[in-house]
């Protein structure tokens, strides 16, 4: 499947709730308020937050003053335009020639966001790409997550340093860190323990992990990622707060955005919080994990007919 289409069908869900919104409003000779009330309430419902669904009718009204016969593809381009702007900067991009060696790339995150499934995700990514990545099973806290990481890196012939249950994190990390640089692995990929980010002595851990980290590489970790559930969306700025200030943090990972009709929740996320989103997960296979496309992702949400025949 080309990455479009796996845009389209992870974000089919979302799309189809506006769509079917859309499809009452557009062509109508009279666009009156009840029908900007239905598509507000859609975008509302789309997890695209109260600023950004303002921002899109207000366009739309604007528009519709001007031209009284608005078709639903030019409310689909408005909805795009208004959007753009607001993702404007939000493609976190990551180069496959990486001036650190190795790479470290740590993902943080509260239980259940997708931390582990990502890693072994990012894993094969970068595997099939020509790097030699080594994941660090660093999340000693829940026996069952170095169990998963142990079961993809088996299943995707990926490298993978682990530790005992209970054993502690840094120590695995390091220790990762020491084998990526004897077995020339040139990106290493850290699950780290999820925790609850009220927690000061587990957020206290985490820092443990970056310090022990810093003293075999001053510049590591390279990236820190918040991996967020996309069909939750709640609280997600508080906890990236507390995150950011023990661990810091220079991006997202937004997952889970297949089989949620809140397609919008991606654009709240990055206008709260104003981090670069480097991927987005679209499923539970090895490789439905998507560098963010802001294009990619608007003409899934709001399709043009063009690029409907297009992929169609
Ligand atoms: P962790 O506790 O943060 O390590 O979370 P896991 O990686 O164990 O993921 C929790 C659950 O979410 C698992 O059942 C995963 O298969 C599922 N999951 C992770 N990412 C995605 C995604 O992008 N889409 C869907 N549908 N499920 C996902």
């Amino acid at each position: 499947m080309g990455i479009f289409s796996k845009f389209k069908s992870g974000f089919k869900r979302g799309a189809d709730a506006l769509q079917g919104a859309l499809s009452r409003v557009s062509g109508r000779a009279i666009l009156d308020e009840e029908d900007l009330m239905v598509l507000e309430e859609a975008l509302f419902a789309g997890d695209f937050g109260v600023e950004s669904t303002e921002e899109i009718i207000s366009e739309i009204r604007d528009a519709y003053q001007k031209n009284k016969s608005l078709r639903g593809e030019q409310i689909n381009n408005l909805a795009r335009d208004v959007l753009r702007k607001i993702l404007a900067g939000s493609e976190g991009i990551i180069l496959n020639e990486s001036q650190n060696n190795p790479e470290v790339i740590c993902l943080i995150g509260v239980n259940g966001s997708g931390k582990t499934t990502t890693c072994a995700k990012l894993g094969i990514r970068f595997k099939k790409e020509g790097s030699v990545p080594l994941l660090a099973a660093c999340d000693t806290f829940r026996a069952a997550a170095t169990e998963q990481l142990l079961n993809w890196a088996d299943r995707l012939d990926l490298q993978i340093v682990s530790g005992h249950h209970g054993s502690d994190s840094a120590a695995v990390a390091y220790d990762a860190y020491s084998a990526c640089e004897s077995r020339g692995c040139d990106r290493l990929l850290i699950d780290t323990a999820g925790r609850l980010h009220v927690k000061d002595n587990l957020m206290d851990e985490l820092y443990k992990l970056k310090r022990v980290l810093q003293k075999r590489n001053p510049t590591a970790p390279h990236h820190s990622w918040l991996v967020i559930d996309g069909s939750t969306g709640s609280n997600v700025v508080e906890q990236a707060r507390v995150f950011h200030e023990k661990f810091g943090l220079t991006g997202l990972v937004v997952t889970k955005l297949d089989g949620t009709s809140k397609g919008g929740a991606l654009v709240s996320i990055y206008r709260k919080m104003k981090l670069p989103i480097y991927f987005i997960g679209l499923g539970e296979g090895a490789d439905d994990l998507q560098p963010f496309s802001i294009e990619y992702y608007l003409d899934s949400i709001f399709p043009s007919a063009e690029i409907e025949a297009n992929v169609n």
